[in-house]
């Protein structure tokens, strides 16, 4: 795939998740009349929820008055100059109780007066809708108790005939209320169902070839193959008395509210959801193995990924276990395809925009890998994936930047467009825009969803001026020289520390101004390893044989490679490799934690943490804990104290690859590492450079941060930036112009041209310019 390349400029949007039907239209439409977004995710309320949300009570004439409401609702929307206008769905929810026949089953008991509105009643009860656990119990994400009286939840099978009938129904019903999109929650798979066990096998059949399969599995005929247990960990736990009692013991009022019981014999641990069990079973393994390893041993068996303590032996259950993970993501994909099909001739350009969750922090991703998110599977089934984080981008101190740039970043990757959500720092106006302009930075298309309907200004400023200079951000692909392997196929594989790795050096580049794109792991092509001076193996275990290859070759014809830690020792089966090659001869050569090797155009370094800044905690640590933690539990206390005693800014990984490339990487040699770069090239042969200043520090104020007034967070601004880019091969600029949301007319700015380079300087970031050159 050549590199992602955007069709149309960032747009601006809003989630306000308003309920139209209860609440006065006009008043609600108010807060934005002056600065529209281009798209609104404004819709909470929906008269036939999918999930059964609010029904209880509804009659045939009710629902009709609500369906003309919520048609006037969107006619307002669009007459206010909102282009998209989103409700919220959710894909796996469904509300209400059986027994007291609330919510679902209030709809299914009155099914048959709503037909002509909804569609015929299904033949089956909702309790027939569900995922399900090994053993057959209902499966739940969210606890099954939400401790509110009418309100159990059950997750529906998107496998499931049934409520998969039911959602494309309400994809229609949603054009009929006038929407041309929608935002998707959750899509939360991790189904064992007896239509999922059927569905596994087309998966695999899809995914591999026969003799893909007969590697892989050892039988090319999947009949026998069936989604793998080992390696869950949360089955795993759950399985354990002691884990149940330990998470009796720290909190166990909640315990029992969850579980409807404070018996451990006699709990159902599934009805607690698997995100209360998520972190916890993680804990409790590793706690587990320091019962009979050292810390260096755990420590080791965290980096290799051996999970043979979680019951996987073999490189067949490691596959199977890493299918049965894949294979819940590709249904969430099928799904979405399917979505989008019953909309075929009733909205062509419908959008879908699934929420994938959060990306930027180690735990986010270990979790939500095991739920049917993977982002390139995603990438061709919907249009916009939707990312939820908890931080806005910031200084927290000194060597502590946040960002949302993997989300862009990987996104593109896939060839997928991204919209992200944050929600801590929304209070301060200067990190909504600095979020906002992160979008375009980072993505060229790339859009911030807005909490609030906060800063009319800017959100009119940057949208007329994404509108104003289309061309700017339309039609245009990374000009990054440097490219980053994030395998995913590696992390369903168990080779989590991958991630790490991945995290640390995407920060590292961001902060050197290195210009970087990460690729994925279908993407391990000559062609794409081509568009780089390097490229960074990081810690790849499981190196498929054509990737392998591909790496070899774009070497041999003087592409330059730097790979790191244990790469490529096994192939993507799990099995070990017996080559002799450059890769294993320098592999073998650093691996634990040798400082470096090289072999022609491949260097190799053991442990790329010994090269990077030390801080007290890694970023993608700090943006897995969530802002109560992090401000009231004595962390980010630790960070500030931290941040006075280390060293932030080390040039040695970043001279290493420059030597490596044979030019200097870094685009800004004085800058420092708060203002962040990226480069976009048109067809026309311009590129439009953006400079972004993260320096908007929150720690200057430290003390408790609730006490600070939004006023005070503003950006410390950079002067007189000298930029040195290495240009396209080929490329010609007779022109060098600046401009951003607040100064929309470019000026010109004086350039030098030496050695395929191009200097200028840019006189001052607030938070956002963008540069020009033709
Ligand atoms: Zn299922």
């Amino acid at each position: 795939m050549p590199a992602y390349r955007t069709r149309t400029a960032s747009i601006t949007c809003i989630i306000g998740r308003d309920t139209p039907i209860a609440n006065d239209m006009d008043r609600i439409i108010d807060q934005f009349r002056d600065a529209p977004p281009a798209m609104l995710l404004g819709g909470d309320d929906n008269p036939y929820h999918p999930d059964g949300y609010g029904l209880d009570g509804l009659t045939p004439e009710k629902g009709r008055e609500l369906i003309a409401r919520m048609q006037e609702w969107n006619r307002k929307v669009y007459a206010a100059g909102v282009r998209f206008n989103f409700p919220y769905i959710c894909n796996c929810h469904i509300y209400g109780r059986p027994d007291t026949r609330t919510g679902m089953w209030y709809l299914y008991d009155h099914w048959d007066e709503h037909a002509d509105i909804i569609g015929p009643k299904p033949p089956v009860e909702p309790e027939q809708w569900m995922q399900r656990e090994p053993d057959g119990k209902p499966h739940h994400n969210y606890p099954y108790r939400w401790l509110l009286p009418d309100r159990y939840e059950l997750e529906g099978c998107v496998n499931n005939p049934h409520w998969d009938e039911w959602l494309q129904r309400s994809a229609r019903f949603l054009v009929k209320l006038g929407y041309n999109g929608t935002f998707i929650d959750n899509n939360i798979h991790h189904c064992y169902c007896e239509h999922c066990q059927r569905a596994f096998h087309t998966y695999l059949e899809e995914t591999y070839t026969p003799e893909e399969r007969l590697a892989r599995f050892g039988t090319a005929d999947v009949s026998g193959l069936a989604l793998e247990t080992r390696g869950n960990k949360v089955l795993w736990a759950r399985d354990q008395r002691e884990y149940l009692e330990r998470a009796k013991a720290s909190d166990p009022e909640h315990f029992a509210k969850l579980m409807g019981t404070d018996d451990i014999d006699r709990c159902v641990p599934s009805e607690a959801g698997n995100g209360f069990h998520w972190g916890r079973s993680h804990d409790y393994w590793v706690d587990s193995l320091r019962k009979s390893h050292s810390e260096a041993e755990v420590a080791m068996i965290l980096r290799t990924g051996d999970v043979s303590s979680l019951g996987i032996e073999t490189p067949v259950q490691r596959c199977l276990w890493a299918d049965t993970q894949k294979f819940w993501a590709w249904s969430i994909a099928k799904w979405h395809d399917r979505f989008h099909r019953a909309l075929n001739g009733v909205c062509p350009e419908f959008i879908l925009n699934p929420n994938w969750g959060a990306i930027t922090g180690f735990r986010n991703v270990d979790s939500r890998r095991l739920e049917g998110k993977n982002v390139r599977l995603w990438a061709n089934s919907q249009d916009i994936i939707f990312y939820e984080q908890n931080y806005l981008p910031c200084t927290l101190a000194p060597g502590y930047t946040l960002d949302l740039v993997i989300a862009y970043k990987y996104s593109n990757a896939a060839g997928a467009r991204a919209s992200v959500l944050a929600y801590f720092g929304l209070q301060y106006r200067a990190l909504a825009e600095l979020a906002m302009a992160e979008a375009a930075t980072w993505s060229s298309d790339g859009i911030f969803i807005e909490a609030r309907y906060k800063y009319p200004e800017t959100r009119n400023a940057y949208g007329r001026f994404y509108e104003q200079h289309a061309d700017w951000y339309a039609g245009r692909s990374s000009h990054a020289r440097v490219g980053i392997l994030y395998d995913y196929d590696n992390v369903h594989m168990e080779n989590t520390y991958h991630i790490r790795e991945v995290y640390a050096l995407a920060h590292y580049c961001a902060d050197n101004h290195i210009l970087f794109d990460l690729f994925n792991e279908a993407n391990v092509t000559l062609d794409e390893l081509r568009r780089f001076n390097a490229v960074i193996i990081p810690h790849v275990e499981f190196l498929s044989a054509a990737g392998r290859n591909a790496i070899l070759e774009y070497a041999a014809g003087g592409g330059k490679v730097l790979i790191t830690g244990n790469t490529g020792v096994f192939d993507q089966h799990g099995r070990p490799v017996a080559a002799n090659d450059a890769i294993e001869r320098i592999r073998a050569a650093v691996w634990p934690d040798a400082p470096y090797a090289r072999e022609g155009n491949i260097a190799a370094i053991g442990d790329i943490f010994q090269l990077l800044p030390k801080r007290v905690k890694e970023i993608h640590d700090i943006v897995d804990i969530n802002p109560q933690g992090l401000f009231e539990k004595g962390v980010y206390d630790e960070i500030v104290e931290a941040s006075k005693r280390e060293t932030h800014n080390d040039a040695r990984l970043a001279t290493l690859l420059s030597e490596l490339a044979g030019f200097d990487l870094r685009v800004l040699p004085d800058a420092p590492a708060t203002l962040r770069v990226s480069a976009w090239a048109g067809d026309e042969g311009s590129l439009v450079v953006h400079f972004l200043n993260y320096n908007v520090p929150v720690s200057s104020l430290y003390g408790n941060i609730h006490e600070i007034a939004p006023e005070q967070v503003k950006p410390v601004p950079v002067e007189n930036a000298v930029v040195s880019l290495p240009l396209p091969t080929g490329m010609r600029v007779s022109h060098v112009e600046m401009a951003d949301p607040w100064h929309p007319d470019p000026e010109p700015l004086p350039f030098i041209l030496e050695g395929g380079r191009v200097r200028f300087t840019v006189p001052r970031v607030d938070i956002y310019r963008a540069v020009r050159l033709s």
